[in-house]
């Protein structure tokens, strides 16, 4: 499962934008890397589209609960956020290529709401839009606060709340939910899970196994500066195998360094003796 976002050309831009449309400026601010220049953008879904099979979020979940093998080299396009760039330049793009894709929306936000970094998003009528076109739309909470900062109660009120927004607007058999931030936790997802939603994305770097479970799903997340080899080896999972690699080197680096403080504590001690 890939997560991205595109700006128009030179811009740093949400989670996939697109060309051609140099509409808007580029954020101000982006410390996170999440907007992708739009040539960059239109390289990944050449790439994605040579060497990959893209499917849609619905056709993942459906082959899960019947319990069907999914070709080997799926992947999904989610783009987190519902910035107005995903309508007025991912969407073409997407659709020329006859990528599916889903948005994850704020729902408090959608209605041309101008972020502090000069960004809109999108309304309900352009969520409509992409909709009827074949985009799948998930929840994103009301207000994109991190979950595990609320009070459960409050939690609970987001994901009610931006559910019914979400089903008042469109009408769509499963309803996914992208964490804000990424984060949840094991009563969060069980709660998630409870009220009816369909599947639940973390920020957690990794592919999806066939032993996943579904309200922790990971996520391979595209930086605004990833170059072609960067990106084939995000969506290979070669990132990944790096990152467990680093984290296995540094559990040896703590043994090395625990093994190095027990060898001076007896020698302490024999000192001492
Ligand atoms: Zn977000």
């Amino acid at each position: 499962m890939a997560g991205e976002a595109a700006w128009p050309e030179d811009a740093d831009g949400g989670r996939r934008r697109e060309d051609e449309h140099p509409a808007g400026d580029p954020p101000r601010h982006d410390p996170h890397k999440l907007h992708i220049p739009v040539r960059l953008f239109l390289e990944h879904l050449n790439y994605l589209q040579s060497n990959y099979r893209v499917i849609s979020l619905g056709d993942f979940l459906r082959a899960k609960r019947e319990n069907r093998r999914l070709p080997d080299y799926s992947v999904i396009l989610t783009f987190d956020d519902g910035f107005q760039d995903f309508f007025s330049v991912a969407a073409e793009q997407l659709a020329r290529r006859k990528l599916p894709a889903t948005v994850f929306v704020i729902t408090d936000r959608t209605f041309d709401y101008l972020h502090p970094n000069g960004e809109f998003y999108l309304s309900w009528q352009e969520v409509q839009k992409l909709a009827a076109s074949g985009t799948e739309v998930g929840s994103h909470t009301c207000s994109h606060t991190s979950l595990l900062d609320l009070p459960f109660d409050e939690a609970r009120r987001e994901l009610e709340d931006s559910r019914t927004a979400i089903r008042d607007h469109i009408s769509q058999e499963d309803l996914p939910l992208s964490y804000p931030y990424g984060q949840t936790s094991e009563a969060i997802s069980k709660l998630v899970q409870s009220l009816g939603y369909s599947c639940g994305i973390t920020g957690t770097l990794g592919p999806n196994g066939s032993d996943m479970d579904l309200f922790a799903l990971s996520r391979t997340v595209i930086a605004s500066d990833d170059d072609l080899v960067t990106f084939a080896a995000r969506v290979s999972g070669l990132t990944w195998w790096a990152s467990k690699l680093r984290q296995l080197f540094e559990q040896q680096e703590w043994k090395r360094m625990g093994n190095a403080l027990f060898s001076m504590r007896r020698i302490e001690r024999r000192a001492k003796f």
